[in-house]
């Protein structure tokens, strides 16, 4: 466990604060006042100030800085490119909605999965995020817009199940009364899938949303866009989703990213259907982000429409995914790209 207090539960802090001699109730006053995310000891109005100083010099507080921010002039859509203190950069999006506002976070720098359409594994996996660098990230981004957060995406860089154990520490913090206090229904991870880690996260039990990226309705086409289905094929990942259902009870939300002539057609469709049936699911059709080192096309508006008609009919709910941020590289990865390609 990294030493940053913001990657610490309350109890984790209490037992900091008491080898420093300081009572139990510090623990919650110091949590709240880094949840908050205040930038130096001497914020924290209600401590004591010899306490500020020891603290300031044992853990000192890391925010990322702001190295780009980009507003959509269209719908209020803003995105984040951080510097963390080791000098990478990760991306977050924040969305308007009409239901609240919704923080979409990246959990790795860079990503190993190789997902042929995707910005963000153009460069492989540099590094995991720790905890306190997922929370940073919703944390400096209320801060910096003024914006309340009251939902919360792992959809930005990285795969969130490749990076267990430190993305469920950050689940528990957002979760915190204390803290954030954003409760599990308004969160949604997304992954690619990773069979093994779904079932894990399934014994959880968690009420969040669990968004699969499925992309195709077989192996066939699968296996050419997203290589991690060579190590867990359709057949093994649509059973393990069946399972997380039984288990947690939550509808299962799939990502479909409609690629031109590759997953959109018809026969692509009554498949999907087929293979899906007696899941309870949704379905989120993305029109595909053009990458620009990509040769692959968003499907035309039509086959979209086609294709959601399809599965509405077949008894699946699907809704096209409204595209923010077009004017401003939001389709993740994008801009730590160009960042990155610039240096
Ligand atoms: N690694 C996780 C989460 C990150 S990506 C995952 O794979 O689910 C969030 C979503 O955006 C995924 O469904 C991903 O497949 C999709 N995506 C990535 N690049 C895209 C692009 N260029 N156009 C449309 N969707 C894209």
């Amino acid at each position: 466990m990294s030493a940053n207090l913001k990657s610490m539960t309350v109890s984790e802090i209490g037992a900091v604060l008491k080898e420093m001699g300081q009572p139990t109730f510090r623990a919650k006053q110091v949590y709240s006042w880094l949840h908050r995310g205040v930038r130096t000891y001497d914020e924290m109005s209600n401590l004591p100030q010899a306490l500020r100083q020891e603290l300031a010099q044992k853990y000192p507080i890391c925010a990322p800085e702001v190295v780009r921010k980009q507003e959509s002039a269209a719908d209020g859509t803003i995105k984040y490119l951080w510097k963390l203190s080791d000098g990478n950069c990760v991306e977050t999006v924040l969305m308007r909605y009409h239901y609240g506002n919704t923080v979409c976070i990246s959990t790795e720098v860079g990503c190993r999965m190789g997902c042929a359409f995707c910005a963000s594994t153009l460069g492989g996996l540099v590094r995991r995020l720790e905890p306190f660098e997922m929370l940073d990230q919703v944390l400096f981004t209320q801060v910096d817009s003024g914006l309340p957060v009251s939902h919360i995406v792992l959809m930005g860089i990285g795969e969130p199940l490749d990076n267990f154990d430190n993305v469920m520490r950050f689940l528990e913090l957002m979760n915190s009364p204390e803290g954030m206090n954003i409760s599990m229904r308004h969160i949604s991870l997304s992954t690619c899938g990773l069979v093994p880690k779904i079932r894990e996260l399934a014994q959880k039990k968690l009420q969040l949303t669990l968004s699969v990226s499925l992309h195709a309705p077989n192996d066939e086409i699968r296996n050419t866009i997203m290589p991690v289905n060579k190590a867990y094929p359709t057949q093994e990942l649509l059973d393990a989703c069946r399972e997380y259902y039984a288990i947690t009870g939550r509808r299962i939300s799939f990502e479909y990213a409609m690629i031109d002539g590759v997953n959109d057609s018809e026969a692509h469709a009554r498949l999907l259907l087929k293979r899906l049936k007696g899941l309870p699911a949704h379905m989120n059709l993305i029109p595909l982000n053009h990458v620009e080192e990509s040769p692959l096309k968003p499907s035309t508006r039509s086959a979209v429409a086609r294709f959601q008609k399809l599965l509405e009919e077949g008894g699946i709910p699907a809704t096209v995914r409204r595209t923010l941020g077009g004017d401003i590289d939001a389709s993740c990865g994008q801009l730590r790209r160009k960042y990155t390609n610039q240096k």
